[in-house]
């Protein structure tokens, strides 16, 4: 299963397999009834989640209904927690949005909830993160989730989301981080995608995110608010849900 997984995810392009998953999950769902780990997504319960991972799969990690993986359950948990996300009506901008928030989220803020998105299927508005295409002081919540990452400019895309949140709003901003590592590393001149795989760890990342992520965050002007999972969260709470408990989830307030 591990080495099928890792096959399909390094094979097919993703607004494919955003669109063709759901259908396979249907059957597999079968196989995983139980009441052992609970999605905070959308609180299905089973006997485990799947595993999950391009190079290395990862044991017990995507729900079967929602998709959910450990972050996406970290960030419904820290919403729930430590927010009023869910108070209907918010302005909120879900730039590349993940596919097991999209629904709750949309009913939720209605018309208020907007997603963005170079080439996402699942996005209304087509928009690149360097110039996001609305006005100052615009939003509530920003979502831009694994996207820093992936861009020819990570500082000028936080910039950005930092402009279009209203004062006293908040941005949450995940990228792949190793905490091993003090400083970030990038390297534009390193294009080819075998060599970007091997120093940045996935064939389309621009740079290696390291302990001073929160900190390059901060250079935008927005204030950074770490949620440290361990320091957080029972083992319990960590082991029912899945997450990983060497995350840390950065919560930008302007
Ligand atoms: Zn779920």
């Amino acid at each position: 299963m591990k080495k099928i997984i890792s096959w399909v995810l390094r094979n097919i392009p993703r607004p494919v397999l955003q669109l063709i998953t759901p259908v396979v999950m249907f059957f597999v769902r079968i196989f995983y009834t139980g009441n052992k780990v609970e999605c905070t997504v959308c609180s299905s319960t089973y006997s485990s989640f799947l595993p999950y991972g391009r190079l290395t799969p990862r044991q017990n990690a995507l729900c079967p209904n929602c998709l959910s993986l450990e972050r996406h359950r970290l960030i419904i948990l820290y919403l729930k927690n430590k927010t009023d996300f869910f108070t209907p009506g918010k302005q909120v901008l879900h730039i590349a949005p993940e596919h097991c928030f999209l629904k709750s989220f949309e009913a939720l803020h209605k018309d208020g909830y907007i997603t963005g998105d170079l080439y996402s299927p699942l996005a209304k508005v087509k928009m690149d993160v360097h110039a996001i295409p609305f006005p100052d002081n615009k939003f509530d919540v920003v979502f831009c989730n694994h996207v820093l990452e992936h861009v020819t400019d990570d500082r000028l895309a936080v910039r950005e989301i930092r402009r279009v949140l209203k004062p006293g709003g908040f941005a949450i901003l995940q990228s792949p981080a190793d905490y091993r590592v003090e400083k970030t590393y990038e390297d534009p001149s390193i294009t080819d995608p075998l060599e970007r795989e091997k120093a940045f760890g996935q064939n389309d990342h621009m740079r290696l995110f390291g302990r001073d992520y929160g900190q390059r965050l901060g250079e935008s002007g927005l204030r950074i608010d770490q949620y440290e999972v361990a320091k957080e969260l029972s083992k319990e709470q960590i082991e029912r849900y899945r997450l990983d408990k060497g995350e840390i989830l950065y919560c930008c307030v302007k």
